[in-house]
Order: C-alpha cells, then structure tokens, then sequence
C-alpha cells in the first residue's frame, strides 16, 4: 500500500526529521512512553458508524506521547472527553489512560501531526508531511457528517486536506464551515493556555459540540 493511503503513519515514520530526532530523545528519557507517532482513537466501533471526527493539532508530550491514545493524560483530555461525555459522543469514566474504558461513540479523535513537537509547535513541514495521513482518515470514515478543529493550526490543514481555500474557510471559535463531504466547526483549542487566560471557557466549549450534536442527529 503507498504511504499516502495510510490513515495512521507506521511507529518509525522518518519523513520529520526533528521530530523523528524528538521521538528518539524521549524514548531514552522514558522508555515506557509511547513515543511515536498517535494514531487515530475510534474505540471498538467500526469505521462506518464514525460520525463526528475531532481534530487536535499534535500530541502532547506528557498526553497523547506518553500514553499513545489522543488528549489523554494531560489537561487539554480532562475538558474535551468531559464534553464528549456531556453531548454523548462518549460513555464511560475518563481515567487519563489508554485503558481507562472510556468508550467513543459515532465519534474518532486524531491529530494534524502525528508526532509530538518541542515546545507543542508544530512547523509548516511538518504539517504538510503529515497532512497525507489526514486525508486518508477522511477516506476511512465514508458516513462522517462534521469534524471539527480544535485550534487554528488543526483547522487549516484540515480545509487543505479537503482541497479547499483557507482565506474561504477563516478560523474562528463555534464558526460553522459547509465543507464538502463533510462540513466543519472550528474551536478554539482546549488548551490550559486558552482556558487559563480565559480565551476559552466551557461554556463556549460546549456550543460547539451542542452544534456538532444538532448536525450529527439531523442527518441520522
Ligand atoms: S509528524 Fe507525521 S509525517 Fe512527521 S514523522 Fe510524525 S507521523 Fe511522520
């Protein structure tokens, strides 16, 4: 199979070479993280019945990077799985931990790059090297009705993904895009920085997943 119809990168993708050289500092530091690159969590449900797909940017170093599942163990997982949870997309007790038994229903979760960045920032290489991977998790969800984007980074290479014009598609929180085939809501990310400093609350928080929810159960 070519490497772009792969919707999860292979654990030794070289095509980053500084986060490849950041993955390998890690996994000396801390063998027992995952240190690799996260693939896409849907549960134990088929690709078929996903609905809702959420878009982060990249791992967290001490979230997704030490446990391999996305936003789990870090702070950024505590909001976002609590209004998964709240809108129904997910059942369960989230425990910061891939085998927590937290259960995603409709709903998958992934990231814009795969790998874990220094100082969480990702650079334009890295995203577009990475942006093959996105693509095919679209092809994987065939029944996807809205995905949405959680912080502007995840956001413009997601409508890149799609083929279409970010100056069309601008980012903005709770901003409804109707992309093709499936349309987008763009969020701000869920952040400590962002809910610490107040750029984020949640109850603004969970207007786009109250939305995300009126569109998933309309097309049901
Ligand atoms: S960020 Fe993506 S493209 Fe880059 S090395 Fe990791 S998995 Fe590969």
């Amino acid at each position: 199979m070519p490497a772009e119809a792969l919707h999860d990168p292979p654990i030794d993708c070289p095509l980053c070479p500084r986060l490849v050289a950041f993955r390998e500092h890690w996994k000396t530091q801390e063998p027992d993280w995952f240190n690799g690159p996260v693939p896409t969590w849907v549960g134990s449900v088929g690709s078929k019945s996903i609905k809702l797909l959420i878009i982060g940017m990249a791992p967290g170093l001490r979230g997704a990077n030490r446990t391999g599942r996305p936003f789990t163990g870090d702070y950024a997982g505590d909001l976002l799985y609590g209004t998964l949870k709240k809108y129904g997309f997910a059942s369960g007790e989230y425990g910061g931990e891939a085998n927590d038994g937290l259960q995603l229903n409709q709903t998958a979760i992934t990231n814009a790059v795969r790998c874990v960045p220094p100082e969480n920032k990702p650079v334009a290489t890295e995203t577009n090297s990475c942006r093959s991977f996105l693509k095919a998790t679209f092809v994987r969800f065939p029944e996807l009705q809205v995905a949405i984007t959680l912080g502007k980074l995840a956001h413009d290479s997601t409508v890149r993904a799609l083929g279409e014009r970010v100056a069309g598609n601008p980012f903005g929180h709770c901003v409804h895009h109707d992309t093709k085939p499936f349309s987008l809501i763009s969020s701000y990310h869920c952040s400590r920085y962002n809910t610490n400093t107040g750029k984020l609350t949640t109850e603004m928080f969970e207007r786009v997943f109250a939305r995300a929810a009126d569109i998933v159960q309309r097309k049901i």
